[in-house]
């Protein structure tokens, strides 16, 4: 059972609508709209690329749907998600940001996405705004962190 409440928290510090936030949270846990979506471009050869691949180009061109479109939000939940994952995965020291940063973007996710026309679109800007509110924010982090969202299971004492 993923912990939105945790991922809602830190949206809504990003400014990002709850609606937008469950939507992308819901089809990065149990979607499949995205990939349905990908599948109906029969002469596209996007069909061997990683998931979050797939799930950024979906994200990106919802915002490009919505009146906010200039804000990238679904794009800035996706990374915002995947970056909370990507703490309860890691097996690198999660105090330590700056390298826990350098690895998502590494092992996680990807910051750059090519568009129908061919050309190519990269989230730096995005990416660096979210690594700055959990910098600035890093004890709440650390403190969320540190719950039943890493372990789940350990705090409680069987029968
Ligand atoms: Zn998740």
């Amino acid at each position: 059972m993923p912990n939105w409440l945790i991922h809602n928290k830190w949206t809504d510090k990003a400014g990002i609508d709850r609606l937008i936030a469950n939507y992308v949270d819901r089809n990065i846990d149990y979607g499949t709209q995205w990939v349905e979506e990908s599948h109906k471009n029969t002469n596209s050869n996007h069909d061997d690329e990683r998931i979050v691949v797939k799930q950024l180009r979906h994200f990106y061109k919802k915002d490009n749907e919505t009146k906010y479109s200039n804000k990238y939000l679904y794009v800035k939940a996706f990374y915002i998600h995947h970056l909370l994952d990507y703490f309860r995965e890691t097996r690198f020291n999660i105090q330590d940001l700056d390298l826990i940063f350098k690895k998502f973007l590494q092992e996680k996710v990807t910051i750059e996405i090519s568009i129908d026309n061919g050309s190519k679109i990269n989230f730096k800007k995005e990416i660096q705004s979210i690594f700055k509110l959990f910098r600035h924010n890093k004890d709440q982090l650390f403190a969320d962190l540190e719950g039943d969202y890493i372990s789940p299971t350990t705090k409680k004492t069987s029968p």
